[in-house]
């Protein structure tokens, strides 16, 4: 009985307060997170650990570049200035498939 009467009391208190006034609540809507499927989508190809990306200036193909050796991609072709830093991967850019095979062997080996 006297439990029911102490919450009774706060109740009206913080109704006073204005803190269980929720009628102002619409200005927190731009809060709210976007759905998480609309964000899950096909991400752009990421380099492999002290690697980047040249990607061909004709065939627009992206060659893996291991930092330690950078005049030559990962499927040891010649870096030339056919060979420019892509500026924008985009998630359907194609990777060399040898240079995306060396790289993997090569950073496994290392750990
Ligand atoms: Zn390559």
């Amino acid at each position: 009985m006297d439990d029911n009467c102490v919450d009774l009391l706060n109740a009206e208190v913080l109704e006073a307060a204005g803190v269980t006034d929720s009628s102002d609540s619409s200005d927190s809507e731009e809060s709210a997170t976007p759905p998480e499927t609309y964000v899950k989508k096909f991400q752009p190809p990421v380099a492999p650990e002290n690697c980047s990306f040249l990607q061909h200036k004709r065939t627009k193909t992206l060659h893996v570049v291991d930092s330690r050796f950078p005049r030559s991609t990962g499927c040891g072709r010649l870096v030339s200035a056919d060979y420019v830093a892509p500026s924008n991967v985009r998630y359907d850019a194609a990777v060399c498939h040898t240079c995306s095979r060396h790289a993997k062997k090569d950073s496994f080996s290392l750990s």
